[in-house]
């Protein structure tokens, strides 16, 4: 049987960190003399990485299971809602290049072939603002729900943009205060193994030794358990992705009383691309960047002028310099130890996957908390490989927006397009999708990190066009299409006038509060 798992024990309280702890002390009675005893160690020498202020509709999901209000959410930590990205610069660089990626689903998704009726008859329009009425809202500035209506329901589908340090702090009062989690602050020194190589206990500079039965890894980038101490290695996926720089700055609104963007604008530059992030009183904007193609100050530069170029002051803070090694680990959950976070591993924010992957990995290691240590490997074992393919899944996601890139203007763009970058996979997939589109065949795992209309929404964005009269073949529903994208339409202009704007809502949020259900 092996001894019973009761003591769960944290290491690290930036976000990741304090969402495990939420999550696993909401579903098993942290603290209490029946349920799990969950502790987190944060070291008071070491800050949270700080960034990290876009994420998906799923965390709406992961707040109501903590016990977090919306309302709180939106007061506390400068929170906005996040409907979907917008992509300026990527297809060609061109004066018209811009798509979306929308949070909701098409309309008409799982009736009709949608893609094949755009492709007859509605070719010259892009395939986001023809299938949703969603990208419609965003470019009008709408929010995307009504004051009336609940926490945590929508409008139309959305996540959100929050100041990061503020998000962990409320989550760390919700943790300490509503649900039993234990903060320790104090430095993690060292290691105490069992004999047969477990963590039996870690040694804090003040607190002596913390013992307990499983650790989760959430100390950042520098993975001292899982990375540090099991040597477990990190996967290196420079070569497909090669963002391994950001700079990061927050910039004020010109009015204070501005329309707040409800999507994380991508705009791509000749190394990197730059962010940028509407909160209601300011700005995050920062560039990412191969430090192989672009130099510190070219990236600066480059992010001095987008600012300026978009609305901002012409003096800005100096901006934080951050690096990564773009990569996973090799596995996740090592004996009783499991990383999670920057520790399990990073490639760079496009399309904000770190913060979903975080909620993914701590809702699974929630619902299958082994009962024993026997219980242990099994679940480590099939935890390591779903996540071993969702981490796949991701760089393969990210690597399609580069990947049918036309722009040959940099040796950046021309080296995404070159063969050897290509994950295999990917190329696989590209090849179905010039007879096909993209469809739950290609994504058989549940809770696929980007649902099939997400592919749709990228590749048909970035201008990928199939073989003349593919997708037609073999299915005649175009009267189900048509229906759809007139359902799109209709939406579009009965939504446009009855939801408030985006900063109105917000407005009310910090005024009245949402309702509760
Ligand atoms: C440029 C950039 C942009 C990003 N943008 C997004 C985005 O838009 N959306 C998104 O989802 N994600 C984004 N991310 C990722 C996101 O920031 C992280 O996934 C998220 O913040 C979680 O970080 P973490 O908690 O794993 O690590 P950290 O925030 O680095 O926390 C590490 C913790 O470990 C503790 N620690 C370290 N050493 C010790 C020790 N010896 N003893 C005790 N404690 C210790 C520290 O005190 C700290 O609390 C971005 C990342 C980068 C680099």
């Amino acid at each position: 049987m092996g001894a019973a798992v009761r003591h769960v024990v944290i290491v690290g309280g930036g976000s990741a960190g304090w969402l495990v702890a939420g999550l696993i002390a909401a579903d098993h009675r942290g603290g209490q003399p029946d349920g799990l005893q969950v502790t987190l160690l944060e070291s008071p020498d070491i800050g949270p990485i700080g960034v990290g202020e876009g994420t998906w509709p799923t965390m709406r999901d992961s707040l109501r299971r903590i016990g977090v209000s919306e309302t709180e959410l939106v007061r506390r930590c400068d929170a906005a809602f996040k409907q979907g990205s917008r992509f300026v610069g990527w297809v060609d660089g061109g004066p018209q290049d811009v798509y979306h990626h929308p949070f909701v689903l098409p309309q008409g998704y799982t009736e009709a072939n949608l893609a094949a009726a755009w492709l007859q008859r509605h070719a010259q329009l892009p395939f986001a603002e023809l299938a949703s009425f969603q990208p419609h809202l965003c470019l009008q500035g709408k929010a995307p729900k009504q004051a009336s209506t609940p926490e945590f329901a929508a409008v139309s589908n959305y996540g959100y943009h929050f100041d990061a340090g503020k998000f962990g702090q409320l989550l760390q009062h919700h943790c300490t205060t509503r649900l039993g989690v234990r903060h320790v602050l104090d430095h993690m020194e060292g290691i105490r193994s069992h004999d047969n190589g477990d963590i039996a206990a870690l040694h804090t500079r003040a607190h002596g030794e913390l013992a307990g039965d499983l650790f989760i890894d959430c100390t950042g980038l520098a993975s001292l358990l899982l990375g540090g101490h099991y040597g477990v290695p990190l996967l290196p996926q420079r070569q497909v992705l090669f963002n391994d720089r950001a700079l990061a700055v927050q910039v004020p609104y010109a009015q204070p009383d501005g329309p707040i963007a409800s999507q994380t604008l991508a705009t791509a530059q000749a190394g990197g691309w730059v962010w940028d992030i509407g909160l209601p009183t300011r700005r995050g904007v920062g560039h990412v960047y191969s430090s192989a193609h672009t130099s510190d100050d070219e990236a600066e530069q480059a992010l001095r002028r987008y600012i300026q170029a978009s609305g901002g002051p012409a003096e800005i803070a100096t901006p934080r310099r951050l690096r990564f090694e773009p990569g996973y680990r090799q596995t996740f959950w090592h004996r009783n130890c499991v990383a999670v976070g920057l520790s399990a591993g990073f490639v760079e924010p496009l399309e904000a996957s770190a913060l979903a992957l975080v909620e993914l990995s701590a809702v699974a290691i929630s619902e299958q908390m082994p009962a024993t240590r026997a219980a242990m490997d099994i679940v480590a074992r099939r935890f390591n490989e779903a996540f071993t393919g969702r981490w796949e899944r991701v760089i393969d996601f990210l690597k399609l927006h580069y990947a049918l890139s036309r722009r040959r203007d940099s040796a950046y763009w021309r080296d995404h397009v070159q063969p050897g970058s290509m994950p295999g996979r990917l190329q696989d997939a590209l090849t179905l999708w010039r007879h096909r589109p993209p469809s739950r065949h290609d994504l058989p795992r549940v809770d696929e990190p980007f649902p099939s209309a997400s592919w749709q929404y990228v590749l048909f964005g970035m201008g990928f066009r199939p073989e003349p009269g593919a997708y037609g073949a073999g299915r005649d529903d175009t009267d189900a299409a048509e229906a759809a994208f007139r359902e799109a339409a209709t939406l579009t202009r009965r939504m446009l006038p009855a939801l408030p704007s985006h900063r109105e809502l917000i407005d009310h949020i910090h005024r009245h509060g949402l309702h509760r259900i």
